[in-house]
């Protein structure tokens, strides 16, 4: 009898000594972090989307992209993480659900100066040294930028309310052990919620506690993840060994200076560590260049320093101008290699970027080659029937691209499948929502950052078409004055 009784209660301290963390369901979890669509109700994922969400999974975790549960990947998923979706917003209209991947994006009225509260504090560390942890976390991120951050004596006032909670909580459900970390909330909401059944003290130890601090701390201050394995703000990790030298990534310096300029101004003389990326010139560009190179042959809008975001570019003859989504040429134009490293030296054609596989398609003449942007390197390089002069991905299908044909004529376009990269539909303008087009651009982008408008380009000027009633809307507008910023206005529609 005595012996039964000590068993029980042996067993019972063992399940709360060593919580067993829950293997994470692969379906539900491709849904919660953005890699697919939730189905409708009733549905399970079907195989294909399954597939898709499991490669773009793979591509974030720098894993080889078999697009199957094999055992690196699962391994991947039930590693501790944040709560926060890695692409997508989840309440975005149906239609534009490819151009959903949020961008960064900072507090509203030009906020730099923060303060902060410790609204519910763990029972794992002193409240002064979780003070004390906040306080360090923040210094990481106002050291290398242009915010500053004080402790609030007052809740309702501050503007960053730091939580340490378990399970249901409000807002979200915690999942005990293991698994989910912790999750914030994005600008210009400021809370900061960790999950505190984590093993914070034991564990993570302070070195753990103030980088998961840190990461939350940058989605509180507008930043998305990175799919930067070295970045802070990258949405995995593991157990930071003792001892552990942490810092911020030269991508997570460049992102928060984007939002907040640096330390010293809005440009800083010299952050702690060299950005990853060039940045940008505080001076105009040559004028010369602006003039004779505002032609563009193709236009699109791509991630080359990790999936949180995206530069345009601009392809003219064997050179690449990058531009900032809001703010035009971020620097003199280059090489295409540069940037795409394997690409052959040619004059691009069209080009088009399907977030969902990550991939880049060119066209040259009747060659279209596909790019994986992550790892950076073509993929294949097959021969179409015709000449494609401008293409963009469909905005109400996915994983379909627009081919535009000829140059000059109106009659015919092309639909292609991103992910069996075959050309399956021949369609008429004047059948189609795009039956207003009376000529055909030689470029044409839909930027995420402006979803709901298509810029059609010809010769050195644009057009633009609201997606919304499928209308143009405004006139004729030169290349160089709106996307090169040749002159102060920047006025894209
Ligand atoms: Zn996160
Ligand atoms: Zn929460």
């Amino acid at each position: 009898m005595k012996l039964t009784v000590s068993i029980a209660i042996s067993a019972v301290i063992l399940v709360f000594c060593e919580p067993k963390p829950n293997k994470v369901d692969p379906y539900g979890f491709l849904i919660q972090f953005g890699y697919a669509e939730k189905p409708p109700t009733g549905t399970g994922l079907d195989k294909n989307t399954f597939e898709r969400g499991v490669k773009k999974f793979q591509a974030m975790m720098h894993i080889p992209q078999t697009g199957k549960l094999d055992a690196v990947t699962s391994r991947k998923m039930n590693s501790k993480r944040c709560g926060m979706a890695d692409f997508g917003e989840g309440n975005v209209d149906k239609r534009r659900i490819a151009f959903a991947t949020r961008q960064d994006s900072p507090w509203s009225g030009g906020k730099k100066h923060f303060t902060w509260f410790l609204e519910q504090s763990s029972g794992q560390f002193s409240s002064g040294a979780q003070r004390s942890m906040i306080d360090k976390a923040f210094r990481y991120w106002a050291d290398v930028s242009g915010i500053t951050a004080r402790e609030s004596s007052d809740l309702n006032s501050a503007d960053i309310k730091v939580r340490f909670a378990s399970r249901f909580h409000g807002d979200a459900n915690f999942d005990g052990p293991g698994g989910v970390l912790a999750h914030a909330f994005y600008p210009d909401d400021g809370r900061l919620h960790m999950d505190d059944e984590e093993s914070w003290r034991d564990v993570e130890k302070e070195t753990g506690t103030i980088m998961t601090l840190v990461h939350e701390l940058g989605h509180n201050l507008g930043l998305t993840h990175s799919s930067v394995e070295g970045a802070v703000m990258y949405p995995s990790r593991g157990t930071p060994p003792e001892g552990f030298n942490f810092q911020l990534d030269g991508d997570d310096i460049y992102r928060i200076q984007r939002l907040y300029g640096g330390p010293n101004g809005p440009n800083p003389p010299k952050p702690t560590k060299p950005p990853v990326v060039p940045t940008q010139p505080s001076g105009r560009l040559n004028p010369k260049d602006c003039d004779r190179y505002s032609r563009f042959d193709s236009i699109v809008q791509v991630p080359v320093y990790g999936e949180s975001y995206e530069d345009i570019f601009a392809f003219v003859g064997r050179y690449v101008w990058r531009l900032d989504s809001y703010d035009g040429a971020l620097e003199q134009r280059s090489t295409l290699q540069r940037y795409f490293p394997g690409l052959p030296s040619k004059k691009m054609f069209s080009a088009f970027y399907d977030r969902d596989l990550g991939y880049l398609f060119l066209t040259s003449l009747k060659t279209l080659f596909t790019y994986d942007v992550y790892r950076k390197r073509l993929i294949e390089k097959k021969k179409l029937s015709f000449t494609t002069y401008a293409a963009f991905m469909d905005p109400e299908k996915r994983n379909t691209a627009i081919l535009m044909k000829t140059r000059g004529s109106s009659s015919i376009y092309f639909e292609f499948n991103t992910i069996t990269r075959r050309v399956e539909g021949r369609r008429k303008y004047s059948r189609s929502r795009w039956s207003f087009m009376n000529r055909t651009p030689t470029a044409a982008l839909i930027s995420a950052s402006f979803p709901d408008h298509l810029f059609l380009f010809s010769g050195k000027s644009y057009r633009t078409v609201d997606l919304r009633t499928y209308n143009f809307v405004g006139g004729t507008r030169s290349n160089s004055r709106a996307w090169l910023r040749c002159s102060k206005a920047i006025d894209r529609y």
